[in-house]
């Protein structure tokens, strides 16, 4: 079984993991040793039930169920929301803790997961007229305090899980901009998908952070100029050297940390990483089209969810191709470019600027 077709999208990569290895004392070896045992067998099990044709835990995909709701109410969409507490067990979805209508319950990663994926969901509804993850009202099901210390995010092709972290080098994974990379993650996979290998796999990555960056903006009410473009600002802990887990802005500067190690994305195509490790560096050269789409962000002003986000979502639903590269997806936001503001349009003549701007010729 390809495990490429059936990924579990972590947030944290395996170069992280790596360094952890060779750096840290006895604990955060183990700590690290741990994750990546765990992240194959999570792996294992999403092949196996894949292969199965049994959806993957927790179930309830695609349900749409009929609740009066706040969200979506101009668009008929409605948001459904389910946030389970894994009580720091593996099994999931756990216990429930809030579904969409309850009052906040005082755990501030229970409800930091529920507001999240509601920031997400109107998101996509009110800008791009989609309705939840798989468009058809999907509940949003998410779990959070998985396993004990759990160093990691990840969606597993069903559900949101997120670990509470260690304390010392991860405090949180419910931040919002972590959040919407992961149910984006949902989006893509329901969207055609882009298998997670190479640079069709980076283009998924990158997908997620952008949407990310964009729900974290519109929630903020922040414009291009103002936005700080971070992935995952504020879930490293207190000794770790760095901002972020990525950075749009300038990737490559998100962190450099003695245990950590330092981000190691690229900005330009002349910085490619070519590797085996990372699923052919996934979460590494998405820098290159992260990069290219806060260049154009620059170029446009306003708004990230206004024009560059209506090309990049108008991209994905028409792109097509689960193994496009970089230069495939160029293409695709030119046309949708096109399609949206005119041949030779502003628009368009910025974009392919920006995609040369990192190497990539459109
Ligand atoms: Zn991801």
């Amino acid at each position: 079984m390809c495990q490429c077709h059936n990924p579990i999208n972590c947030i944290i990569p395996p170069h992280m993991l790596e360094v952890m290895l060779l750096r840290g004392d006895k604990s955060v070896r183990k700590m690290a040793e741990g994750l990546i045992k765990i992240g194959d067998s999570v792996r294992e099990e999403r092949a196996a039930s894949a292969g199965s044709g049994v959806v993957p835990s927790a179930g309830g995909g695609g349900t749409f169920v009929s609740m009066a709701m706040a969200q979506g109410a101009a668009t008929g969409h409605t948001c459904y929301r389910e946030v389970y507490d894994g009580e720091e067990k593996a099994s999931l979805p756990g216990t429930l803790a809030r579904k969409e209508g309850d009052p906040a319950t005082g755990d501030a990663e229970v409800d930091a997961a529920y507001d999240g994926a509601g920031a997400v969901f109107d998101l996509y509804s009110e800008e791009f007229g989609r309705n939840s993850i798989d468009g058809f009202g999907m509940k949003m099901l998410q779990t959070v305090h998985h396993r004990r210390n759990y160093n990691n995010a990840f969606w597993n092709g069903a559900q949101m899980v997120y670990g509470d972290g260690d304390g010392q080098i991860f405090q949180t994974f419910t931040e919002l901009s972590v959040v919407a990379h992961e149910i984006s993650h949902g989006v893509v996979q329901h969207s055609g998908g882009l298998i997670y290998q190479g640079q069709s796999g980076a283009l998924n990555e990158s997908y997620a952070d952008v949407f990310g960056a964009m729900t974290q903006q519109r929630a903020q009410g922040q414009d291009v100029y103002e936005a700080d473009w971070l992935v995952g600002k504020g879930i490293l802990g207190p000794n770790i050297n760095g901002i972020a887990l990525r950075s749009m802005k300038a990737p490559g500067m998100a962190y450099s940390d003695a245990l950590l190690g330092k981000d190691p994305q690229p900005y330009h195509m002349d910085f490619y990483v070519n590797t085996t490790s990372d699923n052919g560096g996934v979460h590494i050269n998405s820098g290159i089209p992260n990069h290219a789409f806060y260049l154009y962000c620059m170029y446009m002003g306003g708004k990230s969810w206004e024009k560059p986000g209506q090309i990049w979502y108008k991209a994905l639903q028409q792109i097509n191709n689960p193994h496009a590269t970089f230069g495939d997806w160029a293409a695709q936001t030119l046309d949708a470019a096109i399609d949206l503001y005119g041949a030779g349009s502003y628009e368009m003549l910025m974009l392919r600027r920006a995609w040369n701007l990192v190497g990539i010729d459109a």
